[in-house]
């Protein structure tokens, strides 16, 4: 931890690293063995206003009066040392969330990319010129919101950061960051590299700390003017509410029951690496795992057959024994999806991976489950588990493999494994989804692919240049000259 010192446990505020105002702590427990990793700031109410008020003097400062030009040019500074520092980022995120290395690894790489595409997009937001009555000219242009609040989520935090905070800096707004508690020393040690990268004084600004605490008066606060949130459905709920009291925008990004429609002139070879790895990815704790693996009666069984034996090969252990996943996140969501699998007893159980025999007793390990021929509307096969669990489910044609597709209330991703281009195109348009993807899957990839849901997944879209959108507001000016 050679980044954040011996102690991380302060917040991040006008570029230093301060104690918070209660001098309570939080423990950091690491998942790969139950141990505490470190404690960190438990930061408050007062915390956030502090901070929020280091943002606002940031977009009245050096900050605000920075050229499109010169924010890329730092993001550009800030993805340099970024990887200058990989290996120990990469550490840093495998011990707090428990992922294996070489996706710590390949979320540095992402945290990073983010940073380079941010910057180079930065000086690329033009408005227009509308034409409108004679004797006026009329153009747009895009603004900063100013203050934006994000609230980020324990399983991705270098890659929500890189997609929230950097397409927010790119627009020129001064974010004010609550990572979660369960996870958040990648995002303390973001704020030191981006420090140390030339990032002005208070344009990011860093809070750790409980949800209830931190992250409520984030999104309450009344000079947040954007809110950009990634968790669960339920929180999610609550910070619409709590945006709404001021009228603030908000993106919330909240999770998925993702499914693969599998058809019989699918190219099963490639398919399968696709079809097992979306689900297990993280351990299965992605917003965009897919969770759901439709098949066609007639390649039902050597797809079954197949994944089986896939599954049986996996490999659950310490993160830095980077097997095929980690622990989950805690013993609190070990016992989630334990409860799950619980409802799921009725179920066909097809396949089990192995815990390593190296998996300390105190670590929340749970061995990533598949089960075939599940009805479409039980709770496995409808609700969010967050956890490596995989439901296969039997379909005939392509109308009964759309309405199982569409079946849940979320609307995240899906994707379509078929060798017929008019199907593929039908099914794009149709199936409800913010990505579609045809003979591949990509998980929380594509830095440049905008990224967002419909349903219960949330609104707003993050990556990308959609992003920038989000994170601007447009202002048309209307000018009488006379002809
Ligand atoms: P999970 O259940 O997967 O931990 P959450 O939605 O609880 O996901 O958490 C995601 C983020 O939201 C975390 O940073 C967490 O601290 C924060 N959070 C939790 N509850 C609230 C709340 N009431 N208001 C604002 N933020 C919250």
């Amino acid at each position: 931890m050679k980044l954040l010192g011996n102690n991380p446990a302060f917040c991040f505020i006008n570029n230093e690293w301060v104690p918070g105002c209660s001098a309570q702590r939080v423990p950091v427990i690491n998942p790969s063995n139950g141990e505490v990793l470190c404690e960190i700031a438990r930061g408050t109410a007062d915390d956030i206003d502090i901070a929020v008020m280091a943002a606002q003097a940031a977009l009245e400062g050096d900050w605000g009066r920075a050229s499109a030009a010169e924010r890329g040019r730092v993001l550009h500074n800030i993805g340099a040392i970024i990887l200058d520092h990989a290996e120990e980022l990469a550490e840093l995120e495998a011990h707090d969330v428990g992922k294996p290395l070489k996706q710590a690894r390949a979320d540095v790489v992402a945290l990073a990319r983010y940073m380079e595409f941010y910057a180079g997009a930065a000086d690329k937001v033009h408005g227009a010129t509308i034409p409108y009555l004679n004797g006026y000219t009329v153009y747009t242009m895009r603004e900063p919101h100013g203050v934006t609040g994000h609230i980020i989520p324990w399983n991705y935090p270098m890659q929500i950061i890189g997609r929230s905070v950097g397409a927010a800096l790119a627009m020129g707004n001064a974010a004010v960051l609550k990572p979660a508690e369960e996870a958040c020393l990648t995002a303390l040690a973001f704020g030191e590299l981006a420090r140390l990268a030339g990032l002005p004084k208070g344009a990011l600004n860093i809070v750790p700390g409980f949800g209830a605490e931190a992250g409520n008066a984030l999104a309450q606060h009344p000079l947040v003017r954007h809110v950009s949130f990634t968790g669960s459905v339920d929180v999610g709920k609550l910070i619409q509410e709590s945006t709404a009291h001021h009228v603030v925008p908000l993106t919330l990004e909240l999770g998925g029951k993702s499914p693969q429609l599998v058809f019989e002139d699918a190219d099963i070879d490639v398919a399968l690496p696709f079809l097992v790895n979306a689900g297990i990815q993280n351990a299965g704790q992605t917003c965009s795992a897919s969770s759901r693996i439709l098949v066609q009666r007639q390649i039902y069984d050597q797809i079954v057959e197949a994944m089986t034996q896939m599954y049986t090969d996996l490999r659950v252990g310490p993160a830095m024994d980077d097997l095929d996943l980690g622990p989950v996140i805690s013993k609190r969501q070990k016992e989630i999806v334990e409860g799950y699998l619980d409802r799921g007893r009725d179920l066909n159980l097809v396949a089990k991976g192995q815990v390593s025999a190296s998996a300390p007793e105190g670590g929340s390990y749970v061995a990533p489950v598949l089960f075939a021929d599940v009805p479409p509307d039980h709770v496995l096969a409808q609700e969010e588990i967050f956890g490596p669990v995989q439901v296969v489910i039997p379909f005939d044609d392509e109308t009964e493999a759309l309405a199982i597709a569409n079946g849940t209330q979320f609307g995240l991703v899906a994707s379509v494994w078929s060798r017929d281009g008019a199907r593929q195109m039908r099914l794009a348009k149709k199936l409800r989804a913010g990505q579609v993807f045809l003979n591949n899957y990509g998980a929380g990839g594509g830095v440049e692919l905008p990224f967002g849901g419909t349903g219960l997944s949330g609104h707003g879209r993050e990556k990308g240049f959609e992003a920038l959108y989000g994170f601007s507001s447009l202002k048309t000016v209307a000018a009488l000259h006379g002809s």
